[in-house]
């Protein structure tokens, strides 16, 4: 049976996941932005913390944790490349490592560009992979320490996943990013539609993360480096993808 995914909207546009196993009632959090709305979340299921999985370093999606771990225990496990600037780590992980979380396999894949050492938790039998600010709904993170190639390469072991593995991602970000991408991607039916569901849902007040990898795949521009139109579109046909996602990722900058 696939683990029991929660979305937690934290801060003003932070994500945060719960993943629970309601056999074993372990749970895991995906990131702590912050710990009052995980904390009353939790509460309100009656689940208590097993496990946090930090994907990188950044405040926002750490800073929650000390507070958490006054009433909760977990078992903190975050990227030994990055041990020295994350909370103290129970368990310090790698590219190609895995563990077992409420009787589940969880693989951790590097992703590093956003920064170096962001790490991506994928869980095969639940179909899920938790990607903070790598890939991100229509859209990928800033490259605030890696460099465009890294990142194209984080992005690309992710497009290898089964497509319909659900991308649970770091940010609402997802309407702007929707802005941006027809600036690439005009003739994209897909992606038109996409920005009328997301329109949608954000008028509702719901979240547009997770997201399927499927759908990401026919949108997402910054997965897209492959694509002919897309590459017509930004005058650069038959280039290196990774160049094209460069020049993608460079406009998106100054959009
Ligand atoms: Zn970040
Ligand atoms: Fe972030």
């Amino acid at each position: 049976m696939p683990l029991e995914i929660i979305t937690i909207p934290c801060l003003s546009d932070n994500y945060a996941f719960l993943v629970h196993n309601k056999a074993s009632g372990e749970t895991a959090l995906v990131d702590a932005p912050e710990a009052d709305k995980i904390n009353k979340v939790l509460s309100q299921l009656g689940w208590t913390l097993t496990h946090v999985l930090l994907t990188h370093h950044h405040w926002d999606h750490i800073d929650g944790l000390e507070e958490l771990q006054k009433t909760h225990s977990p078992k903190v496990i975050g990227a030994a490349a990055d041990a020295h600037r994350l909370p103290p780590l129970d368990l310090a992980v790698a590219e190609g490592d895995s563990f077992t979380l409420g009787g589940e396999e969880v693989q951790v894949m590097d992703v590093s560009g956003h920064t170096v050492g962001h790490i991506a938790f994928y869980l095969p039998a639940s179909g899920a992979v938790f990607t903070a600010d790598s890939l991100m709904a229509l859209g990928c993170g800033r490259l605030f320490e890696g460099d465009p190639d890294m990142m194209w390469a984080s992005l690309s072991k992710l497009a290898a996943l089964p497509e319909n593995t659900i991308v649970c991602s770091g940010h609402e970000y997802t309407e702007a990013n929707g802005r941006f991408a027809v600036t690439i991607d005009p003739d994209n039916k897909a992606l038109q539609s996409r920005i009328d569901a997301i329109a949608e849902a954000r008028a509702q007040g719901r979240p547009t993360v997770p997201s399927l990898l499927s759908e990401e795949l026919a949108t997402n521009p910054f997965l897209r480096a492959t694509d002919p139109a897309v590459q017509r579109h930004v005058g650069m046909e038959g280039a290196d993808p990774a160049k094209v996602f460069a020049e993608i990722r460079q406009r998106k900058d100054t959009f």
